[in-house]
């Protein structure tokens, strides 16, 4: 009797011990209550929206400055150095954007800063894209791939044109084509399995679909008579420009994307997924956005949506320019601070900043490329990244030891449920988000972002739990102070 009494509270108090010791995974869904599980199916249902409106980086932007000038605040490109009460954006070449929202302290202690980005892999249409080929009798479009993506997923499904052209006149032209259930949809097909032998299956799956044999089916209905030349280009060209006004020179200054056409879903038999394209990484601007209308911020707050993320953050409107000095001299503008530079690199280099990309969720079909215990699990919250990169941490700006641990105080101070990963096992692969050319200021920053299965894919998926957890993550750390 009493050996069994003994053995009872030993085990009690090494459970007692554990609970105080050790850090256990948390599934999110065990802690919502009736009211948080409501909360989370109304943000995501707000999400699902969004997600399939803002289908390219230029939509993306779109959102953002809508969303701002809906809250009052001030077009900073327009207020020559005038006080934005309320705060205000900036919009950059309509691919790049910033919000600043003011604090009860000044700019010059540094900002809480936010960024993520707008693009997602995808395919573009070539400058010179409309040909046709005579015997099967198609007029065709030419694709180039953006970002990393696996080509095969982008086969026989259906597709739809977001497209931005400018024409010499200076008028632009907006597209969107296959979205609406009454619009004919664009495909690329894939090769039947029966003939597939040598030209696919027996290949490497890198190199069994070509690049540039991703075609998409445009027109076959020819126009004039058999005895006319170039039938079929000529059909694409004239649908162009009856529905657009286009000629085939203005496709040279046009950006055309290829998106899976379609809107965003619900996921499970329960409903506790959500699945659509790009949620890497909109669904870090949608939580950002929602984190922004809650937040009372004590620090003045910055977010910036950058584009070409997915293609290594080059050109005018990535993260390697200087965008974010631009963003924090208007802030100190509209706080009625001269934006001298040296005080502007000086707030920069005072500032906090979450990189808010997507993590890699253990999938559970392909566990041996994760290291689980360093992994980002689905359903438990937002991941926070120490450092991304890969093996040997090349290529990583990894967070400090007390700016993690300044974080995991806001995170605790606010309820809030998250988890510590890591990208993938070492040697296996890796990648990088934005947050070294933030770093490159002197700033602290630390990627945290949820975790995403079939990353980079036509459908990814997230978890309507991890949504809700991130929205109240970057709002508790937009309170930090
Ligand atoms: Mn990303
Ligand atoms: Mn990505």
């Amino acid at each position: 009797m009493a050996t069994s009494r003994k053995k009872k509270d030993e085990i009690e108090s090494l459970k007692k011990l554990a609970d105080q010791l050790a850090l256990k995974p948390v599934c999110v869904w065990d802690q919502l209550d009736q009211p948080g599980r409501r909360e989370a199916e109304n943000l995501s249902r707000e999400y699902i929206e969004f997600l399939s409106r803002a289908k390219t980086e230029r939509a993306v932007v779109r959102e953002v400055a809508r969303w701002a000038i809906g809250r009052g605040l001030a077009d900073l490109s327009q207020t020559d150095g005038l006080k934005a009460q309320k705060g205000g954006f900036l919009v950059h070449h309509g691919k790049m954007a910033g919000l600043y929202a003011p604090g009860q302290k000044s700019p010059a202690e540094g900002f809480n800063l936010i960024v993520a980005h707008g693009d997602s892999p995808r395919l573009d249409l070539k400058p010179r894209c409309v040909y046709e080929e005579t015997a099967p009798g198609f007029g065709m479009l030419r694709t180039n791939l953006y970002g990393g993506l696996k080509k095969f997923q982008w086969l026989s499904r259906p597709l739809a044109l977001w497209g931005f052209c400018a024409l010499k006149d200076g008028r632009t032209v907006d597209i969107v084509f296959g979205e609406d259930p009454q619009d004919p949809v664009l495909t690329i097909p894939d090769l039947l399995p029966h003939l597939d032998r040598k030209a696919q299956r027996d290949k490497k799956i890198s190199e069994a679909i070509v690049a540039d044999k991703m075609n998409l089916l445009a027109a076959s209905i020819p126009l004039g008579t058999a005895e006319d030349k170039d039938r079929l280009k000529l059909a694409v060209l004239k649908i162009l420009h009856d529905r657009w006004g286009l000629v085939e020179e203005d496709l040279i200054s046009a950006e055309l994307e290829i998106v899976p056409a379609g809107p965003a879903r619900s996921v499970g038999l329960d409903s506790s997924l959500i699945g659509g394209y790009g949620q890497d990484d909109r669904l870090p601007v949608f939580a950002s956005l929602k984190a922004l209308a809650t937040a009372r911020p004590i620090r003045p707050a910055l977010f910036i949506v950058y584009d070409r993320e997915e293609i290594g953050s080059y050109g005018s409107t990535g993260a390697s320019g200087n965008f974010v000095e631009h963003l924090a001299a208007r802030a100190f503008e509209a706080a009625g601070l001269p934006p001298h530079w040296d005080k502007v690199r000086l707030a920069l280099q005072k500032t906090w900043a979450i990189s808010a990309d997507v993590e890699p969720a253990v999938d559970p079909d392909y566990k041996e490329v994760h290291e689980e215990l360093n992994s980002g699990h689905m359903g438990r919250g937002p991941c926070l990244v120490r450092y991304t990169g890969g093996t040997g941490k090349y290529g990583a700006s990894e967070a400090g030891a007390e700016y993690v641990a300044k974080i995991r105080g806001a995170l605790a101070q606010a309820g809030v449920l998250w988890q510590s990963s890591i990208t993938g096992k070492q040697e296996e692969g890796g990648g990088g988000t934005v947050a070294l050319y933030l770093a490159a200021y002197g700033m602290h920053i630390v990627d945290f972002g949820p975790p995403v299965l079939a990353m980079h894919s036509p459908f990814e998926i997230s978890s309507k739990a991890d949504l809700l957890m991130t929205a109240r993550a970057y709002a508790a750390f937009f309170s930090l102070s």
